[in-house]
């Protein structure tokens, strides 16, 4: 059994494993920590991560990334519409009513629900992870924003079912840092003591958060979380590449935002230049034929950048200032202040979160791009059976107030009740009283509509009780209870509907014989008995046979895509066998080969070598491959074979001439 966390970033994701030391984040086929959160969909195949870079330029119509942004979306909302499309290159559409791109693969237009592209995605990093651990990958526990609403967080549990994981919890990302920092810590304060007070402040590629948590030995309790959705370093990219291209209009006379290509190839040079401007007070800026055979070049001075982006960095502040204010603590409380997400590294960045704590300073204890990856780690060993992990309990809390609300009757003094307010804690379960004579339905919103990203439809669930209880001795009719769970993925769920029967019950007290004394009174005896009533829930989740479908058909493209990279490795291995043995026959292998064998074998290589050039060839089936190669290796094997005896023989008898 696998023990995998996952940081699903805007950018590129990062995987962790529990192993028995400990926890590593693991590298891709190209050695890399982080993987591109990329798909792009080709002539013959999908390719997705690090493939899926490579050929962003060249395919930049059928690559998609931004795919945890996408998720659980739709694709009229002003945010997805208007700000996820700047930076996006592939078109988005509906797809059975959330966002979906239209892209072209296997030569035909598809339309690919954005559940469907995480899906894909989450099924590249399980085959990462799956072949760092040399086993299957099962369980997962996923970081997510903590401003992920409902159908968010149902998009990704779908996508994470869809791609045959099981996904044991969505964590926040806030939280996962959190209990990374806090489970790693020895000198925590006691219970008794002052819990210690840290801020975390994380800044990526597309979003920012800042929360506020209170640890002490073996607990971390979230105090309070702000967030900015529209805030990370792809939003100072785009300011770049917007300068730049302004410049580059009357440097060069070249238009670089009507040409992707020329873009890409900016965005990348300025992404470069960010970079470099973190650590100097000046970069340049190269872009080798950017367009029309022009070399473009410039470069930015640390004061004119932070210009550029100061709209950027005005934004930093309000969500710490929140967190804060919504914490409770006072500047002075906080004992230490937590960096993480690869835009802490601008020195411009750090300075606007310093400035909202005077007098601290700013620390870098945890790795700023592994962090979030880590605590998802732990919390994924903390519920596997696999590994015993110290005990330390997280309590996260919700951003959004959920109420649940009713068609009142008489017997109701509302029609509606906040059951998890903002800062209620995770996981938490509520019981809610019903006086009913029918059947009925509640529904579970969110209270605040306008706190919501973009125009996110508020509804959370439904819940129709299907029956209510009988008249119970004294002719009246039991409550009944609701309970409603908010749980430890985030997501809200109506977990029973059912009422008590009170049952009273004489019990014969013990018998004691005491002379002269009145036999003791028989007890009462009162037990609780819950009776479930039938229900059924209605929730944004896929019916699981839809997520079947579509796993089925996310299967039949991994396979073919499993098929088309087998094929081109047999492809190889027949070319590699080809020059291999055209040069060892006359070299390692001459004193080994018949004259017959030798002219059988070089007439069969150059028969595939020239099959390999020809138009079937070129592009053949995995079997055509197979077969070739096996044919040659008839006649080759028994070569090698003779080669290798006589080898072993001399070498056998070398070893015993030295030991005589
Ligand atoms: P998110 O959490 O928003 O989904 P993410 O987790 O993919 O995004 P991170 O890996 O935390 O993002 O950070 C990536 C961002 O940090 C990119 O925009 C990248 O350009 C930026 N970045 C990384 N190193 C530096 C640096 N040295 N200077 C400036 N920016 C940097
Ligand atoms: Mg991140």
């Amino acid at each position: 059994m696998s023990v995998v966390g996952i940081d699903l970033g805007s950018l590129a994701s990062k995987i962790g494993v529990a192993r028995h030391r400990g926890i590593d984040i693991i590298t891709n086929e190209v050695s890399n920590r982080a993987t591109p959160s990329l798909i792009s969909f080709g002539v013959k195949q999908r390719a997705i991560g690090e493939p899926a870079k490579t050929q962003e330029i060249s395919n930049f119509k059928n690559t998609v990334g931004s795919l945890k942004r996408l998720a659980g979306r739709v694709a009229s909302d002003p945010e997805i519409a208007d700000i996820e499309s700047k930076f996006l290159t592939a078109s988005l559409c509906d797809a059975q009513g959330t966002v979906g791109v239209k892209v072209k693969y296997v030569g035909e237009q598809q339309v690919f629900s954005s559940t469907q592209l995480v899906a894909m995605y989450l099924g590249k990093l399980r085959d990462i992870a799956a072949n760092e651990l040399k086993s299957g990958v099962c369980d997962v526990v996923i970081a997510v924003p903590g401003w992920y609403t409902e159908i968010q967080r149902r998009a990704l549990l779908d996508a994470a079912q869809i791609a045959g994981l099981n996904c044991l919890r969505l964590i926040n990302d806030t939280a996962a840092v959190a209990l990374g920092y806090g489970i790693t810590k020895t000198d925590l304060p006691s219970e008794e003591e002052n819990p210690r007070h840290v801020v975390f402040v994380d800044i990526g590629h597309s979003n920012m958060s800042a929360s506020v948590a209170a640890f002490q030995k073996g607990k971390l309790t979230m105090k309070s979380v702000a967030f900015n959705r529209h805030l990370g370093g792809r939003d100072i990219d785009y300011a770049l590449v917007q300068y730049f291209a302004d410049e580059f209009k009357g440097k060069y006379k070249i238009d670089v935002l009507s040409n992707q290509k020329a873009r890409f190839r900016l965005a990348a040079g300025c992404e470069k230049l960010k970079k470099v401007l973190s650590a100097n007070a000046e970069a340049p800026l190269n872009v080798e034929s950017i367009m029309n055979d022009v070399d473009a070049s410039s470069k930015l001075k640390r004061d004119a950048y932070e210009g550029l982006i100061a709209h950027v960095l005005e934004g930093i502040e309000a969500p710490i200032k929140q967190a804060l204010a919504e914490s409770g603590l006072t500047v002075d409380q906080v004992d230490s202040i937590e960096l993480v997400g690869g835009s802490t590294r601008i020195p411009a960045v750090r300075q606007r979160i310093a400035a909202c704590f005077p007098g601290k300073t700013l620390s870098n204890t945890l790795n700023q791009d592994e962090a979030v990856a880590r605590g998802a780690t732990f919390a994924c060993a903390m519920l596997s059976p696999v590994f015993r992990v110290r005990d330390f309990s997280v309590t996260d809390i919700t951003p959004y107030s959920i109420k649940i609300q009713w068609a009142k009757t008489p017997d109701d003094d509302d029609s509606e009740l906040l059951v998890f307010p903002k800062g209620n804690t995770i996981p938490s379960t509520k019981i809610l009283t019903f006086h009913r004579k029918e059947p009925f339905e509640v529904e579970a919103v969110y209270a605040e509509p306008s706190l919501l990203p973009g125009t996110t439809n508020p509804w959370i669930g439904k819940l129709t009780a299907k029956e209510v209880p009988p008249v119970d001795a004294n002719g009246e009719l039991p409550p009944v209870k609701v309970k409603v769970k908010l749980g430890l993925h985030g997501t809200m769920s109506f977990e029973q509907v059912y009422y008590e029967e009170i049952e009273e019950k004489e019990e014969p007290p013990a018998t004691m014989e005491v002379d002269g004394a009145e036999p003791a009174k028989p007890k009462k005896k009162r037990t609780i008995k819950k009776k479930d009533l039938a229900f059924v829930v209605g929730t944004s989740s896929l019916d699981s046979s839809i997520v079947n479908t579509l796993k089925e058909t996310e299967n039949g493209m991994h396979a073919a895509d499993k098929l088309v990279m087998d094929t081109e490795d047999r492809k190889n291995a027949l070319e590699e066998y080809i020059y291999d043995m055209r040069g060892k026959v006359e070299d390692r292998y001459a004193a080994y080969i018949q004259p017959q064998e030798k002219s059988a074998l070089l007439a069969g290589l150059q028969d595939s070598e020239d099959w390999l050039y020809t138009e079937e060839g070129e592009d053949a089936t995995k079997s055509a491959y197979v077969e070739r190669l096996d044919a040659l290796k008839k006649i080759g094997d028994p070569v090698v074979a003779r080669y290798r005896e006589t080898e072993g023989r001399l070498a056998a008898a070398t070893q015993l001439r030295d030991t005589i």
